[in-house]
């Protein structure tokens, strides 16, 4: 990818600033669309100075007229403690700014890269994973904002494209981590992370028995370069994501041996829908692209503590 003009949904977040980055280094163009509700302009100000880059703090809720080749759309909360803040805006935005984004996808004929997510499958009662499980997801529940906003939105995408012939790709992540994410997100290695720095207690949801699978955040920015770039019949769903599956429990006492913590750890209740267990199947991916994710956890988690250590 390259001299293209690429917009970002949501990139002044975790993910989005990482891939604004790596896309202007490929010499792009590329204009980041954001709100901050839980994105930070700190994420992004190294790259104030570069020609290449503008901001736009605009709500994907209200229309918007920018013409692009390609929109990689990933405006949403992501961590269930923001998406729970305001389920509302959260379900609405799945909804309502997915629409305003197809249709200006459908407009410029636009490539869009939607960022579904392995919450699609809910508290999945098949382990791994794989693109053709239909998931499990209750659609009343706290989580049911995120879950059934991901699944309507994947829908949107699919009719656009049967409907308009809209350029779409849809991209089921899961867990991701690294340099970058927010200290405040509530999500388990940043929280776990900032604690064991300062000894504070961590809390571990539940039991701790709860597996997740964790991406380092460059192998996922890899991964999913790569899929915009493969032809037009591909429009997934794909699962993308490392499939190195680890309990809470596990991932804990990694965390405390990195950095040396003294720590204490508290259990509290797990909350509603949690997941018990989740694990990508990557055979589809890898079929499509030459690409694994390389980083271990030890390294991956080794790099996100130097980052968290100079906050
Ligand atoms: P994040 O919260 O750091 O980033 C989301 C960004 O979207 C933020 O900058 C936020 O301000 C912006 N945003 C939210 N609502 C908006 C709106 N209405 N208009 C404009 N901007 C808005 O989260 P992230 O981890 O970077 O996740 C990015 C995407 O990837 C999300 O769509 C998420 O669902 C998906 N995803 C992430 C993970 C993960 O582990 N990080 C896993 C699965 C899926
Ligand atoms: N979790 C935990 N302590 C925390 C944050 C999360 O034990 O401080 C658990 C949580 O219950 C879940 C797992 O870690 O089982 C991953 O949580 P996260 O919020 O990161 O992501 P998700 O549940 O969306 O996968």
């Amino acid at each position: 990818m390259k001299n293209k003009k690429i917009i970002i949904t949501g990139g002044a977040g975790f993910i989005g600033s990482h891939l604004c980055q790596k896309l202007l280094q490929l010499d792009n163009t590329v204009i980041c669309i954001d709100n901050l509700l839980t994105g930070k302009k700190n994420n992004i100000t190294n790259l104030f100075g570069n020609k290449n880059f503008t901001f736009i703090n605009h709500d994907i809720n209200y229309q918007i007229n920018i013409k692009s080749d390609f929109i990689f759309h990933l405006a949403c909360p992501a961590s269930p403690k923001h998406y729970q803040k305001d389920p509302v805006n959260t379900l609405i935005t799945n909804i309502n700014g997915t629409y305003n984004i197809l249709k200006l996808a459908k407009k410029y004929n636009s490539r869009i890269i939607f960022t579904s997510t392995s919450e699609v499958y809910g508290d999945p009662d098949e382990n791994p994973q794989k693109e053709s499980y239909n998931g499990n997801v209750n659609p009343i529940g706290l989580r049911s904002c995120y879950d059934e906003g991901k699944r309507a939105a994947e829908s949107l995408c699919f009719d656009f494209n049967r409907k308009y012939k809209t350029k779409i790709k849809i991209l089921r992540l899961f867990n991701t981590y690294g340099p970058l994410m927010f200290k405040d997100d509530g999500r388990v290695v940043s929280n776990f992370i900032f604690n064991a720095l300062r000894n504070k207690p961590i809390k571990i949801y539940g039991n701790g028995k709860q597996t997740r699978s964790l991406c380092f955040i460059d192998d996922l920015i890899t991964g999913l370069i790569k899929i915009a770039n493969l032809s037009d019949n591909v429009k997934g769903p794909l699962n993308i994501g490392n499939d190195q599956e680890i309990t809470i429990n596990d991932l804990c006492s990694k965390i405390l041996k990195i950095t040396n913590s003294k720590s204490k750890i508290i259990h509290t209740d797990l909350p509603e829908d949690d997941p018990k267990m989740r694990k990508p199947d990557l055979t589809k991916i890898k079929k499509l692209i030459n690409w694994k994710p390389k980083v271990s956890l030890n390294d991956g988690l080794v790099a996100t503590v130097n980052y968290f250590k100079k906050l």
